[in-house]
Order: C-alpha cells, then sequence, then structure tokens
C-alpha cells in the first residue's frame, strides 16, 4: 500500500497534478501540499440553493437547474448555440457563442443540467450566457452545502483544478495538521489553524454571510492576524539583514547646506530642520539609511530631501531623485536645478521620452560620475542606467514603486559592493501602529507642520440634487481666471466603468459649461496623452480638468483654487484629503466641493464631516481608521508597499497593537516560528498583486 501523502509531500503526489500543473504551481510558489492551504479565495460565490427559473430576474448571479427542451444552432452575426432550459416554473435559454460538437451534442432535449452564470435580457427573454454547466442525472444531485471560493487566477490552472487540488490537500489536513505557529499566544476563544484554514476555503453555508464578505469572520480574522504578525517578522528580518550591509558615509565637506539655506526665500519650520538632522544623522553612518518621511501635503519634503543630496554632492557621490511621473520629474528637476546648480552641482533629468543621442549623453555623465544628481521616472531603474558611485536615492511618493524595483536599486549602489542610503516621501499619513507593523523596515520621520501663511481649503459638503447650482458657480470661479479639478474617483473596482463614468461627467460639463476649456485625464488613457493634458493643465490653457483618481500625485498647479469630488460619501476620508491636497497651493484662498448622492447614513455624514472640520492629515487618517465605513475599500491600495491576502489594514487595525507584541515574543523566544511563519507567508505574494 502506498503512503499516504502528508502536507510535506510534494503537490505532485496529487490527483490532477502532471508536470505541467506542477510547474505553474511552483511559479506561484506552491510546491507542497501544505501551500495551498495558504493560497487564499479572493472572494465566494453562492451556489447553495437553486434558483427557480420563474423567479429569476436580470442582473442577478444564480444557480439553476433545469431539462432541456430544445438546443439549436443559430447563425445570425455569428454562429451561436441556443439551448432552452425550463424547470415547470419558467424557462431561460442558455446561449454559447464558442462551442463544439460535444457540447451541442451533451444538450439533447431531456438532459438534465445545473448551470451557474449571470441573468440578463436578450432577444426573446432572460439568458445566460456562457454559465458554467454540468450534467446531473435526475435533478436529486444535492448542491453544495458550502460557497464555492474563487482563487487567485493562475496562469493555465482553472478554477475547478485549483478546487479539486484544495479538496485534496483539506482531506488530507483531517490526519495531519501544519504547525500552529502562534499556539499558546492567541486568546482561548479564537477558533484553531486548522478551523479557520478549512473554513476559508469552504464556508459553510450556514456561515454568517455579512461577516465573511466583510472579512470580519473569528476564521478569518485568525489568518488576519496570522498574516500580520508574519508581515511584521519579515519587515523586522529584512531591517536586521540591512544593517549587517555596508554605505558610503556622507558629510556635507563643503557647507553647501549652509550656503543653500541662506539663498532660501523662507524659513525651514522646526519639524523641516528636526527632518534634517536625522537624516544627516543616517546617511554619516556607514549603514545603508531607510528612511521614510511622511509629511503632509505641501509640507515641504522636497528641500528636505534636497538637503540630503548636498550631502552627498559634497561627498563626491551621486544621488538619484526619483519621481513617478515624467510631469513630476519636470517639476523637480526644475527645483533642483535652481538650487544645486549655482553650488557647482551637475543636475540631469532621465525619463522615458528622453531618447536617441540626447540619452546617450546623458547615460555616459551619469556612467562617468559628472552628474552628481539625477532626476527621472522609473527610467532610472532600467539597465542601461550605470552610475558611478550612487550613494543616495530619494523616492518621492513611495506607493507607485514596487519591491522588485528596490532591489534593483540596491544593484546600481557601488558595484553592489556599498547600498545606497534610501530616502522614502510619502504624503499619505500612516499611523503608528501601522507603520510599525508593515514599514517596521524602515525609520519614520514625520514633518507634522506646514510652512506658516498656507490658507486651510474650504470644505463644503454638498448633495448631488445641487449641481446645477454649483455649475453655475463654477463658471463664475473661471472668469476670475482660477481653474477646476473635477474628480470622478474610483467607486467601481473596474476602471473602465470607472472611466466611462469620468466620460460622461465630462461630455454633460462640456455641455453645460461651453465658454470653457475643458479636458479629461482618466487611467485607460495613453500615458503621453494623460501628460500633455496635465502640462495644459499646469500651464493654465484649460479652465477645468476632469479626472478619475489617476489624477497626479504632487504635481503643483498653484492656480487651481476649486476642487469638485464627486461620490465622496464612498471614498476612504485619507484618499479625500489626498485629493484636496491638489489644491490650496498658492496665496488665493481654495475651495473643496464634496458631492454626495442622497440619501447618505449617520456614519457617512459623519465622515465626511470630518473633512470639513480638520485640513490635519494625521487626524483624517486617524479618523479615517476609527469610522470604518466605505473607507475600508480602500484599506489596501493604501497600505501600498505590501499586498495583502486576508488581512485589511483598516478594518483590522484593531488588531495591530496584539500583532507587535506577539511578534516580539515570537523573535525573542521561538524564533523557528518566526520562521516559518515568513516563509509560509511570503511564498504566494506576487499572485495576489494582481488581482
Ligand atoms: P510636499 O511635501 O507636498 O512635497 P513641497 O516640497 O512640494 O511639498 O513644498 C510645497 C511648497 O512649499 C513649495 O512651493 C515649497 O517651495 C514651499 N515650502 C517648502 N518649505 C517651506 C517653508 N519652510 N516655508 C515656506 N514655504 C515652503
Ligand atoms: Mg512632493
Amino acid at each position: 500500500m502506498s503512503k499516504t501523502p502528508a502536507l510535506k509531500s510534494p503537490v505532485a503526489v496529487l490527483k490532477g497534478v502532471g508536470p505541467w500543473i506542477a510547474k505553474r504551481l511552483q511559479k506561484i510558489g506552491i510546491e507542497q501540499i501544505g501551500d495551498l492551504l495558504y493560497l487564499f479565495p479572493i472572494r465566494y460565490e453562492d451556489r447553495t440553493e437553486i434558483k427557480p427559473l420563474g423567479e429569476l430576474s436580470p442582473g442577478q448571479k444564480v444557480l439553476v437547474e433545469g431539462e432541456v427542451q430544445l438546443t439549436e444552432v443559430v447563425f445570425r452575426r455569428r454562429r451561436t448555440l441556443l439551448s432552452r432550459l425550463a424547470d415547470g416554473t419558467g424557462s431561460v435559454t442558455l446561449r454559447f457563442f464558442h462551442f463544439n460538437k460535444a457540447q451541442q451534442e451533451q444538450l439533447v432535449r431531456g438532459a438534465c443540467l445545473r448551470c451557474f452564470g449571470d441573468v440578463r435580457v436578450g432577444p426573446t427573454g432572460l439568458e445566460m450566457v456562457h454559465p458554467e454547466y454540468k450534467l446531473i442525472s435526475d435533478g436529486s444531485d444535492p448542491p453544495q452545502n458550502f460557497l464555492t471560493p474563487i482563487y487567485p487566477t493562475t496562469e493555465g490552472i482553472h478554477q475547478q483544478r485549483l478546487r479539486q487540488l484544495t479538496d485534496q490537500a483539506l482531506d488530507i489536513m483531517k490526519t495531519t495538521f501544519p504547525d500552529d505557529c502562534l499556539e499558546g499566544h492567541l486568546p482561548e476563544d479564537w477558533p484553531t489553524l486548522v478551523d479557520s484554514l478549512r473554513f476559508l476555503h469552504r464556508p459553510p453555508r450556514d456561515s454568517v454571510l455579512e461577516e465573511l464578505f466583510l472579512g470580519v469572520h473569528p476564521c478569518q480574522r485568525r489568518v488576519a492576524f496570522e498574516e500580520l504578525i508574519a508581515q511584521r517578522l519579515a519587515r523586522v528580518q529584512s531591517r536586521l539583514n540591512r544593517v549587517k550591509e555596508n554605505a558610503f558615509s556622507l558629510e556635507d565637506k563643503s557647507k553647501f547646506i549652509a550656503k543653500l539655506r541662506a539663498k532660501l526665500p523662507y524659513k525651514l519650520t522646526d519639524a523641516q530642520e528636526l527632518a534634517i538632522s536625522e537624516i544627516l544623522a543616517d546617511v554619516a553612518k556607514e549603514i545603508p539609511m531607510h528612511r521614510l518621511l511622511q509629511g503632509d501635503v505641501g509640507s515641504g519634503k522636497t528641500i528636505v530631501a534636497v538637503m540630503a543630496v548636498l550631502a552627498a554632492a559634497s561627498s563626491g557621490c551621486q544621488s538619484g531623485f526619483m519621481a513617478p511621473t515624467e510631469l513630476l520629474t519636470e517639476q523637480h528637476f526644475n527645483n533642483l536645478k535652481r538650487w544645486l546648480e549655482p553650488l557647482g552641482i551637475e543636475v540631469v533629468a532621465l525619463t522615458g521620452s528622453i531618447i536617441g543621442a540626447e540619452r546617450l549623453k546623458i547615460l555616459a555623465r551619469i556612467a562617468e560620475g559628472h552628474a552628481h544628481v539625477v532626476v527621472g521616472t522609473h527610467a532610472l531603474f532600467q539597465q542601461a542606467v550605470e552610475f558611478k558611485n550612487l550613494a543616495l536615492m530619494i523616492v518621492d511618493e513611495q506607493h507607485r514603486f514596487g519591491v522588485g524595483q528596490r532591489l534593483e536599486l540596491k544593484r546600481k549602489g557601488k558595484k553592489g559592493i556599498l547600498a545606497p542610503h534610501q530616502l522614502i516621501m510619502t504624503a499619505t499619513p500612516i499611523p503608528r501602529t501601522l507603520a510599525m507593523t508593515l514599514y517596521a523596515d524602515l525609520e519614520c520621520t514625520v514633518i507634522d507642520e506646514l510652512p506658516p501663511g498656507r490658507q486651510p481649503v474650504n470644505t463644503v459638503v454638498m448633495p448631488e440634487s445641487r449641481r446645477l447650482n454649483l455649475v453655475k458657480r463654477i463658471r463664475e470661479h473661471c472668469t476670475t481666471g482660477e481653474q477646476v479639478y473635477w474628480v470622478c474617483p474610483l467607486i467601481e473596482e473596474s476602471e473602465i466603468i470607472n472611466s466611462q463614468a469620468a466620460v460622461k461627467l465630462f461630455q454633460n460639463l462640456k455641455k453645460a459649461l461651453p465658454e470653457l476649456k475643458i479636458e479629461l485625464i482618466h487611467g485607460r488613457m495613453k500615458f503621453n496623452e494623460k501628460e500633455k493634458i496635465m502640462r495644459q493643465f499646469r500651464d493654465g490653457v484649460l479652465n477645468l480638468l476632469v479626472a478619475t483618481t489617476v489624477i497626479e500625485v504632487g504635481v503643483d498647479v498653484p492656480n487651481a483654487t476649486l476642487m469638485v469630488i464627486e461620490n465622496s460619501e464612498r471614498m476612504g476620508l485619507s484618499q479625500l484629503h489626498q485629493l484636496r491636497g491638489r489644491v490650496g497651493r498658492g496665496s488665493s484662498s481654495s475651495n473643496c466641493v464634496l458631492l454626495f448622492k442622497s440619501p447618505i447614513s449617520e456614519l457617512a455624514k459623519e465622515r465626511l464631516g470630518v473633512m470639513r472640520k480638520t485640513s490635519n492629515g494625521f487626524i483624517v487618517a486617524q479618523k479615517d481608521l476609527e469610522l470604518r465605513g466605505a473607507g475600508d475599500m480602500f484599506g489596501t491600495q493604501q497600505s501600498g508597499l505590501i499586498q495583502l491576502k486576508v488581512a485589511d489594514l483598516i478594518r483590522d487595525a484593531d488588531l495591530l497593537p496584539r500583532v507587535i507584541e506577539i511578534s516580539e515574543i515570537l523573535m525573542r523566544d521561538y524564533p523557528k516560528n518566526a520562521d516559518q511563519l515568513i516563509k509560509r507567508w511570503n511564498k504566494h505574494t506576487s499572485e495576489y498583486a494582481y488581482v
């Protein structure tokens, strides 16, 4: 008799895993059977109840059963297989555009089918296009009693196969258990690891659906907790590894900093001064700095970073200054040139649109070490960009950059021997417990004050029904020459639907305001097209810009003094705050109008009230955590650096203090468990980045 497989056995021993599937599984980090248990569903579908055909309505996703009445192939615009299904209460048409002979023969009159799919209105009544279906013997086969898991799609492996594989893994888990690395550290009344895993893969139909969909079922919380601990452990480990690396020691020997300071038209704030001294102390060490500089929009992070660049130049080393878009690159390049060239420091820009001989010339300046500062977009990461002695990398608005790119950066350090210091700047306020978990590998500096004299953005909350008044107000506003952003945020998961909403709004506004110059940018437009329009807006050619939330982070258009945000009740407060930061950058006062669709809940009202009352990003972020609600859907997005599988930073924020406490204990007393958790949770990461 062959030995029964264990969770540690290779997946190849499972039924249905040939070399081809094994290879694909390996690609997403699944080698042992137990790894399958940590491939979590991204959502669930309810296929536990068979819906009578007479009760269907369009837009539903349902499980139905019936007998085939008639199947025929019709030729209209394209060859189509139509099959009529009835169950005594009503009927529905199944429509297939792609089908084969075998399928056609299966769907004979009298065959019993169970189908799952979307119901829509067709030319002859309700229909389902390409439903999932299977033949059943006589309708007595009971539907499954658990919700159907949908796994992250993996190239070449279908949902059905993934279910089959996880079925087998769950079966093995009846006799052998995965190690519970948190044993003894969780409250008594929490579910066990085995029960939790089982639940996540096959939630029973009687489970509290609402809890499940919100992700707050105790089993989900148990697993989310483990994930957060694993993430924190991984960050701490990477920090421990980093301090073993070597870096240039940078000091401002030429007194560049004092020279620039003397020329600035303003006095640095205390918070800026403090940040500068922390950063300079860091880069003076021979250990690579890895620091996060947080500061609200407009708090003056750029000049702080420039001081570190001066220390590098003063030590004869190069710096990179990375921005997420060409437009921002241009903005930084102009500022840096203005500040640094008088000191004899050469600044060059490198973006995707600088090509040909010009590019080669710049690359040579960089490779030979003449260019001290290179400002650029992702283009800085390209293989062709070789630095002579890169010692410092500034990354502006970190959430646009991936982990792989940061690794590449390390490689670009001095021949791979000396790692560059890194300063990562962000305007996204990150509450402390969160920073201690997900940014445990970074030191944090916070600029917690704005330069004096800034006028807070006056924020009003307005029901959509007053749109006509608003349009009138915009017309008046634009006659003064000031500009307007009208933002159509991401309220659907799909950028397609979202862009459509923006297009419609754009057309309506053009009709309502024919005398204004209006343009539109959204996420599905080509990069160059977006940049062109942003540039026109910056240069004052446009009065009004309609945009989805692709609207550029960090772009300075001081003349834009009014922002309208659609569907604000459905957005996270921190995100609203980010958007609002696009106005209020000049000397005249600015306004922000938060439109909402009535009726809204008390909670939503309170949340929008926060926006009206405060302009402090940290208070906004804190309130966002406290007053959960619509903001939840942006939780994972805001975390930026790390893609979480089960946990959600906003929803599970209350777990964080305990996560910190227990991970400390594990590191100190149970290093083996800590190791195992890190490995277990960092296998499938890349897959989730795309779902
Ligand atoms: P952010 O932190 O959003 O990147 P910036 O660095 O772009 O902010 O600075 C925003 C604006 O504030 C710039 O025009 C900059 O010149 C100005 N600024 C920076 N520091 C000060 C200061 N201490 N006093 C007055 N203005 C300042
Ligand atoms: Mg900035």
